[in-house]
């Protein structure tokens, strides 16, 4: 179990507030500020860059940590986490210095709109951003990016973009406050409304070199998928967490499901486990697939864990005067299926793979003829 990192000020804001960041967009403004005071943003970021250091594990437990109390928050510090991690891993020191410190002071918000590249990826959509130079060290960017959260004026969003240089795509940093960038109001969602989703047209933006964080996207999108995707475990491992901590609360008369509450825990320790090692060892970037496997076994964990919560506490989860927080769980639970790259995507890449392999492996030789005895 690791350690808390969450100081008593960042805790007792997530407490008071989980309903109202799920439920609607008041505290919008708040989310990411009250993150950065706690300094859960700089966990795990190199020190040579200007965060606090430690290992990739710690910023998976800080995600964590929040989404055991909301997940909308456990979000936006994904997508805040995520962007800064793009600017540690990319080779373009420009954009780096341009906006790193400003992301770590919490006067920038880091998005990240690779929902439409990961289905490239998977050749399930085309790219949806358009991008063609301009003079001798610029580009002209134009399209949409439907759903970013994060998006706190002023942002900086990362998108993959299709250029007619090359076939794969190129991934680029777009700053807000750069003409020709609108965000949409924030859509209407079902739940995790204080999150600042919204849209994003981009009509003839234009971009100079510091936005390139990468020229080959797709060596580049598959470095950061393994951080990307455990820092996106993180929110279920803390939902997960909540949830089994609030059946266990619910009283010695359900002692029927404490067996099945022990097997969800054992579980969520064993695939965090999964995940410190795969990050440590570098492992996840060769093998991608352990990764969607870690990321299935989780959003399995996490609907137990809230059956759990419902069916130990009957018919009360009901009433959303004596156990609001079910009913919030409930719905942020929807959300951990459908993040990019959705259950349904992962479940068609691995299912790919295992065709593919099928189908490189040589038949298999007749079974020889029993002896009979
Ligand atoms: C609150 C919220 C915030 C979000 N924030 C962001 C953000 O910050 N950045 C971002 O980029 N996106 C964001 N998204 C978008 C989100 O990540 C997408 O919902 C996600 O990519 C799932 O895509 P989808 O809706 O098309 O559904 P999918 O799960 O992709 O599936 C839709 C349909 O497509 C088909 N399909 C999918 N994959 C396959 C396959 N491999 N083989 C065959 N058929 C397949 C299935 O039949 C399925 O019915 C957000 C969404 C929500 C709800």
């Amino acid at each position: 179990m690791s350690r808390s990192l969450l100081t008593p000020g960042l805790q007792s804001w997530l407490q008071t507030h989980a309903q109202s960041l799920n439920a609607d967009a008041d505290a919008a403004q708040q989310v990411l500020a009250q993150l950065v005071q706690a300094g859960m943003h700089r966990i795990a970021v190199p020190q040579a860059f200007g965060g606090d250091g430690g290992e990739a594990i710690d910023a998976v437990d800080a995600i964590a940590q929040v989404a055991e109390r909301s997940v909308t928050a456990a979000f936006v510090l994904w997508s805040h986490r995520a962007f800064i991690d793009y600017l540690c891993l990319t080779d373009n020191t420009a954009a780096r210095e341009l906006w790193l410190p400003d992301l770590l002071q919490g006067r920038l918000a880091g998005a990240t709109g690779l929902s439409n590249a990961m289905k490239f990826l998977s050749q399930l959509e085309p790219l949806q951003v358009q991008a063609r130079p301009d003079g001798d060290d610029g580009l002209r960017v134009a399209g949409k990016l439907p759903w970013v959260t994060n998006l706190r004026a002023p942002f900086v969003v990362a998108a993959a973009v299709q250029t007619p240089l090359q076939p794969a795509p190129m991934v680029l940093a777009i700053d807000s406050r750069l003409a020709g960038v609108e965000r949409s109001a924030d859509l209407d969602l079902l739940a995790l409304r204080a999150s600042n989703t919204a849209a994003i047209e981009l009509d003839d933006v234009r971009v100079g070199q510091e936005a390139v964080l990468a020229r080959d996207g797709l060596s580049f999108l598959k470095r950061a998928r393994p951080m990307f995707l455990s820092l996106q475990c993180g929110m279920s491992l803390g939902l997960a967490r909540a949830s089994l901590q609030a059946a266990e609360q619910v009283g010695a008369a359900r002692d029927v499901l404490h067996p099945r509450i022990d097997q969800a825990r054992a579980e969520l320790a064993s695939l965090r486990e999964t995940i410190r090692e795969g990050l440590v060892s570098g492992r996840f970037v060769t093998d991608a697939p352990a990764l969607f496997r870690v990321r299935l076994q989780l959003a399995a964990v996490v609907q137990e864990s809230v059956q759990l919560e419902l069916q130990g506490s009957g018919g009360r989860a009901y009433l959303r005067n004596h156990l609001p927080d079910f009913g919030r769980r409930l719905q942020e639970s929807a959300f951990i299926p459908v993040v990019t790259p959705s259950l349904t995507q992962l479940q068609g890449e691995l299912s790919k793979l295992a065709s593919s392999a099928a189908a490189a492996t040589p038949p298999a030789a007749p079974a020889p003829e029993r002896a009979v005895p």
